[in-house]
C-alpha cells in the first residue's frame, strides 16, 4: 500500500493531510498525484466517493505554493459540488497557504467579487456563474495555469459544453489540465481530445468502487405502497437515510408524508434557495434531521459520511445516476444499504440499471409493517 509520505510531498502538506484524518491514499490520489504532480495532463476516471476531490487538490496546492495571483481553475457542475472543493481546498491549502474561491449561481454577486478581489490562488465554479464574472469583468483567466474539470460527464450532461468551450477560450493554452469523470462517454472523448495533452489515463479498479461496498437490494411493487414501505424502512432501521424522488413536486409530496410519521426530514431540490438547500444539508449532516429527501441534481456531490441507507423512491433515469445516488451510503470504508422501490412502469429503468451492473438486484418482498 502506498503512503502520502511516499509521494514526495510537503510537510506542510502532509500535516493538513493528516488532520483532515486520511490515513493512506485512495487507489485514484495514488495514481493521479505522481503524475499531477509533474505538470503534466491527467484524466482520472472515478466516481464521487473514491477521493478524486483531494487527487486533484493535493498537487495543485503543491504546485501553487509561493506563486502569486489566481492560478488554478475548478469548473464542477454544481453549487454543492463547488462548495465541497473549495471545503477540501481550506482543510488541505492551509499550510502550504493557497487560498481558495467560490462562485456559484443563486449567490449574490457582490460577496463573489468581494472574494475575486482577495486575489485567491484557486477558483472554483460552476460554469454559467463564472461566465457572468468574465462578461462583466470581474475576473481574468489570463494567468490560469492549471484548469480542473471536475464531473465532466455529468457537465456534458447538464449541457454545459457550449459554455465550457466559451470559458476555455480566456484560459491560456500553455496550461495543465486535470479532468475527472465517472464514465467516458463518446462526447468525453471528444472533450479529451480537444483540451488535454498526452494525458495519463488513471482509473481506478472495480474492487475500490463505492458500489461494491454497498448491499444493494430491490423491491418489486405496486406504486401505491411505495410510501407505506419506505415508512416501514424507516420505522425499522436506524441512522441517516437518503430518499431519492424523481420530480421536485414528489420530494415535496414525500417529505410531508415522512415528517407527518413523526420522522425529521429535510427536503433538498433546485426550487429550493441556496441558502435553504445548505440548511437542509447542513442540518442532515449534523443529525437534525434523519431523512433527507432528494432529487438527482440537487443531489450532485452530497458528501455526508454517514449515511447508512439510500432509498431509491423512484429509480433514476439513468444506470449512471443509479451509480451515483448509492455511492452517497459507504463513503470512506463504511458499508451502506441501498434500497430501489421499482413500479411496473419503471421497467426500463430497472432492465438498464442491471444491465449495467452485469447482474439483477437482488430481490425482496416489499411488506409494509
Ligand atoms: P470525494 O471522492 O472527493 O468526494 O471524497 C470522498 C470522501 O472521502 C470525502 O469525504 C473525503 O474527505 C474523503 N477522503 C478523501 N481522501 C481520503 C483518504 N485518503 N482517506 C480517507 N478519506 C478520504
Amino acid at each position: 500500500m502506498s503512503t502520502f509520505e511516499s509521494l514526495n510531498l510537503s510537510p506542510e502538506i502532509l500535516a493538513d493531510i493528516r488532520r483532515a484524518g486520511f490515513e493512506a491514499p485512495t487507489p485514484i490520489q495514488a495514481q493521479a498525484i505522481p503524475p499531477a504532480l509533474t505538470g503534466g495532463d491527467v484524466i482520472g476516471c472515478a466516481q464521487t466517493g473514491t477521493g478524486k476531490t483531494a487527487a486533484f487538490a493535493i498537487p495543485i496546492i503543491e504546485r501553487l505554493a509561493g506563486s502569486a495571483g489566481l492560478r488554478a481553475l475548478v469548473l464542477a457542475p454544481t453549487r454543492e459540488l463547488a462548495l465541497q472543493i473549495q471545503e477540501c481546498f481550506d482543510g488541505l491549502g492551509a499550510g502550504r497557504r493557497v487560498t481558495a474561491a467560490t462562485v456559484i449561481g443563486g449567490e449574490a454577486m457582490g460577496p463573489q467579487v468581494e472574494a475575486l478581489r482577495r486575489r485567491p490562488a484557486v477558483l472554483v465554479a460552476t460554469p454559467g456563474r463564472l461566465l457572468d464574472h468574465l462578461e462583466r469583468g470581474n475576473v481574468s483567466l489570463g494567468t490560469i495555469r492549471i484548469l480542473v474539470l471536475d464531473e465532466a460527464d455529468r457537465m456534458l450532461d447538464m449541457g454545459f459544453a457550449p459554455q465550457i468551450e466559451r470559458i476555455l477560450k480566456h484560459v491560456p493554452l500553455d496550461r495543465q489540465t486535470l479532468c475527472f469523470s465517472a464514465t467516458m462517454p463518446p462526447e468525453m472523448e471528444r472533450l479529451v481530445r480537444g483540451h488535454l495533452v498526452r494525458p495519463v489515463r488513471v482509473q481506478v479498479g472495480p474492487a475500490s468502487r463505492p458500489v461494491d461496498k454497498v448491499s444493494q437490494v430491490l423491491y418489486p411493487l405496486h406504486r401505491d405502497e411505495k410510501t407505506p414501505l419506505l415508512l416501514s424502512l424507516l420505522r425499522g432501521g436506524r441512522g441517516k437515510v437518503l430518499v431519492f424522488t424523481r420530480t421536485k413536486h414528489r420530494a415535496d409530496r414525500l417529505a410531508r408524508a415522512v415528517g407527518d410519521a413523526g420522522h425529521r426530514v429535510a427536503r433538498l431540490h433546485a426550487d429550493r434557495s441556496q441558502s435553504e438547500r445548505r440548511r437542509a444539508l447542513d442540518g442532515f449532516r449534523a443529525g437534525q434531521y434523519r431523512v433527507l429527501v432528494a432529487t438527482d441534481i440537487a443531489a450532485r456531490g452530497i458528501d455526508v459520511i454517514d449515511i447508512s441507507h439510500v432509498i431509491n423512491y423512484d429509480l433514476p433515469a439513468t444506470p449512471e445516476d443509479y451509480i451515483h445516488r448509492i455511492g452517497r451510503t459507504a463513503r470512506a470504508e463504511a458499508s451502506g444499504l441501498a434500497s430501489s422501490f421499482a413500479a411496473p412502469e419503471e421497467g426500463d429503468q430497472l432492465r438498464a440499471i442491471e444491465r449495467h451492473l452485469g447482474q439483477p438486484l437482488r430481490r425482496e418482498r416489499a411488506r409494509a409493517r
